[in-house]
């Protein structure tokens, strides 16, 4: 089974995703291997196929593109529907070396050029790319041109990529283009030995058919290894699915299919083929069941310690995966980064001027004869300046051999062969040396660390393309209540959804991809049927309403008798209670229905506990000391968070109403102000601590 790849340079020596994995299954377990072009995997293949035949055995070998566009494109370049005449149509127009440079692109237009009267059905492409045939978004109205976006088969599944989009994350498009040719070149080599189902039987001893690994997805996630890339995994276990069918169970998912648009082999038969892999790797759970347990006796429980027992009671879950530094901001670091290359790398001007020995110049006034030429940043001077003449040099480029000083040019009276300035300069000025900034080898950010955008500039400038960080974490979001309406929708008496547009919005500002369960109503069946998609899903849940210990509250309900429930009375206003727990080894953050609190829990305990999870660690939040712009009494024992923002004397007023239910005064505020347990009374100007929004990342 081989996953594609449309890669336009070799991949990474290093195995990476979305390069070309190959899994072979024979008796045992399947073995992968990567391939780093194109022309070594179709050279590996033909190896592979050949020693199968001599030795008697015959080969399924699925490929993970569409074999096929719609009807009717292939007639349009070939004037006939046969599928297998356009791959010969489309070897012939592609070039692809082998190092994986090509002209899809060209191609692509092309084809477009092929409907006259509006854009072709090929779109997507790198800016660079953007032609009057070939455009970057979808604008094509393919029933106008007598096409379909998608073919029959396709149509059949969610989440499919037509193979008319040629670029951006997910499509498939210029896999199609570059796999057919190959494809193409494995028929010629095999002849009447290789047939392509289903347009051709499989009776031969090679058989080529399209797959689709999505199709096991929960299989593939269920028996991948911890640090295994997905798409080794997919091609691993898709390998096994098909090696575990009888022959009968082949043959009959082989002759199904349509001639013109072809098939993907095995929709329909998922569970044939995943009763074959026999029972998933039992793994521990992500966290211990009884991760959240207070030990008895605990009735109301301080922030701090609040915040303590939730860290203790957390560790990372994520796994790591290696993304190109331009897509890494926001991720957090898998592994501690050093310098690959000193910055910067070599000696070199700091402004624009004139390079000389320092040592060579005798005394002040200076007349210094110019050597000709000139060194620039990026066509640097590759001769010697002798001692006592200077050359013109400019703002970052490298110091040629005699120069170890510059003179700014402002400082120069300049002719065409010589130059004078007064001085004195010491030795060095204007000049960087090599690794002033950072030196190669020396430590540059830790693991944990979450990369912003200057990260990435020092990344980069320390000889980084890549680099390994933890996968996003996937957070579901529920709301609970029968009152609840989305938002937008229900009767006037319905209560819109206010939490979930917000937590989703915190959870993304917070690095982590979010997993919408949507409303459930106030029903046990309904919250476990969404906490069950959750657990399925994502690596943590955060629910919202349901969540302290009356009659309605079934989130709490169903959590203690299925889950594994800590009722955390935490001493906080607004707030309290948190349910903490565990469903099916996934962490649970019960937080309170109204807003105002569940945004002030949701800041205060599950923004640092999702970054343990995450990988980031524990994050404490900003706290500045600001004089108070407000009076107030408050119950010692307890802290209070106030919805506050700073006045024009950088005061913090808050805001008038601390009804928990003041969406307004949320919208109004720029942070928090924290009371601790120990304050009961705030006079105007008292110092207080103001916890700015921005230093929650919002
Ligand atoms: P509960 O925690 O379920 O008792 O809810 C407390 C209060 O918060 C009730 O007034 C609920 O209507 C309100 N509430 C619960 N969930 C939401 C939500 N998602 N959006 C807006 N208000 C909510
Ligand atoms: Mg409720």
């Amino acid at each position: 089974m081989v996953d594609w790849s449309a890669r336009s340079a070799p991949s990474p020596r290093k195995p990476t995703a979305d390069s070309i994995w190959i899994g072979v299954a024979r008796g045992g377990p399947a073995e992968v291997s990567y391939h780093r072009t194109r022309a070594a995997a179709t050279d590996w293949l033909i190896s592979l196929f050949e020693a199968e035949i001599a030795a008697g055995r015959r080969v399924l070998a699925g490929f993970d593109f569409p074999f096929a566009y719609p009807r009717g494109f292939a007639r349009a370049v070939t004037g006939s529907d046969d599928p297998l005449g356009l791959w010969g149509a489309i070897a012939g127009r592609v070039e692809d070396t082998g190092k994986n440079a090509n002209n899809r692109w060209d191609i692509a237009r092309a084809f477009n050029r092929l409907f006259d009267g509006g854009p072709g059905p090929f779109w997507g492409c790198p800016p660079g790319e953007i032609s009057p045939d070939l455009e970057m978004r979808k604008t094509v109205d393919y029933a106008a041109i007598g096409l379909s976006e998608r073919r029959a088969v396709e149509a059949r599944i969610a989440r499919t990529q037509p193979a008319w989009k040629l670029y951006t994350t997910g499509s498939v498009g210029s896999q199609v283009l570059l796999g057919l040719p190959r494809l193409h070149q494995l028929r010629l080599h095999f002849g009447t030995d290789l047939a392509v189902s289903p347009f051709e039987p499989a009776q031969t001893p090679i058989v080529l058919a399209e797959i689709y690994p999505s199709m096991l997805a929960a299989d593939v996630s269920a028996r991948r290894d911890p640090d295994e890339i997905l798409d080794a995994a997919q091609v691993r276990v898709t390998a096994e699915a098909f090696r575990s069918l009888g022959p009968g169970q082949l043959s009959a998912m082989l002759a199904e299919g349509d001639p013109v648009e072809g098939w993907i082999l095995g929709l329909g038969h998922e569970e044939e083929l995943a009763a074959g892999l026999g029972p998933a790797l039992l793994r521990p759970p992500p966290l211990r069941d009884d991760c959240f347990a207070l030990p008895p006796g605990v009735d109301w429980t301080p922030v701090a310690e609040a915040v303590e027992r939730l860290k203790a009671a957390l560790h990372p879950v994520a796994k790591s995966e290696t993304v190109l530094i331009a897509g890494a901001s926001g991720r957090i670091l898998a592994a501690d980064i050093s310098a690959r290359r000193s910055h910067p790398p070599h000696a070199n001007s700091a402004v624009d001027g004139f390079g000389f020995a320092q040592g060579s110049i005798g005394s002040a006034p200076h007349h210094l004869p110019l050597v000709e030429g000139r060194a620039a940043a990026g066509a640097p001077f590759d001769g010697t300046v002798p001692p006592g003449k200077a050359l013109r040099i400019l703002t970052g480029a490298p110091l040629p051999a005699g120069v170890d000083t510059v003179v700014l040019e402002e400082d120069c009276t300049i002719a065409s062969d010589a130059i004078a300035f007064r001085g004195p300069l010491r030795r060095g000025a204007n000049t960087r040396p090599a690794g002033e900034d950072v030196a190669s080898g020396a430590a540059v950010l830790p693991a944990g660390h979450r990369l912003s955008a200057p990260d990435l500039a020092l990344l980069a400038a320390t000889g980084h393309g890549d680099v390994k960080v933890f996968e996003r974490l996937k957070v579901a979001v529920l709301s609970t209540g029968d009152e609840l309406a989305e938002a937008g929708q229900g009767a006037s008496a319905a209560t819109p959804d206010a939490n979930r547009p917000m937590l989703a919005a915190l959870l993304s500002g917070w690095g982590h991809d979010v997993v919408d369960l949507g409303l459930a109503p106030d029903d046990a069946d309904a919250v476990r049927a969404a906490l069950d998609a959750g657990a399925a899903g994502a690596d943590a849940i955060l629910t919202s309403g349901g969540a302290s210990a009356g009659d309605e509250d079934h989130v709490s309900a169903l959590l203690k008798s299925e889950g594994h429930l800590t009722s955390w009375r935490i001493a906080l206003k607004p707030g309290r209670p948190l349910a903490l727990a565990t469903w099916r080894g996934i962490p649970v953050f019960g937080l309170p229905g109204n807003p105002v609190a569940a945004f002030v829990c949701a800041l205060l305990f599950a923004r640092p506990a999702l970054s343990v999870l995450a990988g980031g660690g524990w994050i404490e939040p900003q706290r500045f000391t600001v004089p108070a712009a407000f009076e107030k009494r408050k119950k010692p024992g307890r802290n209070e968070y106030l919805r506050a923002r700073l006045d024009g004397a950088g005061r913090a007023e808050v805001f008038p109403s601390e009804g928990s239910g003041r969406i307004s005064g949320l919208s109004w505020s720029t942070g928090l102000v924290e009371l601790g347990p120990k304050e009961r009374r705030i006079a105007p100007g008292d110092p207080v601590l103001f916890l700015p929004y921005a230093g929650f990342g919002i």
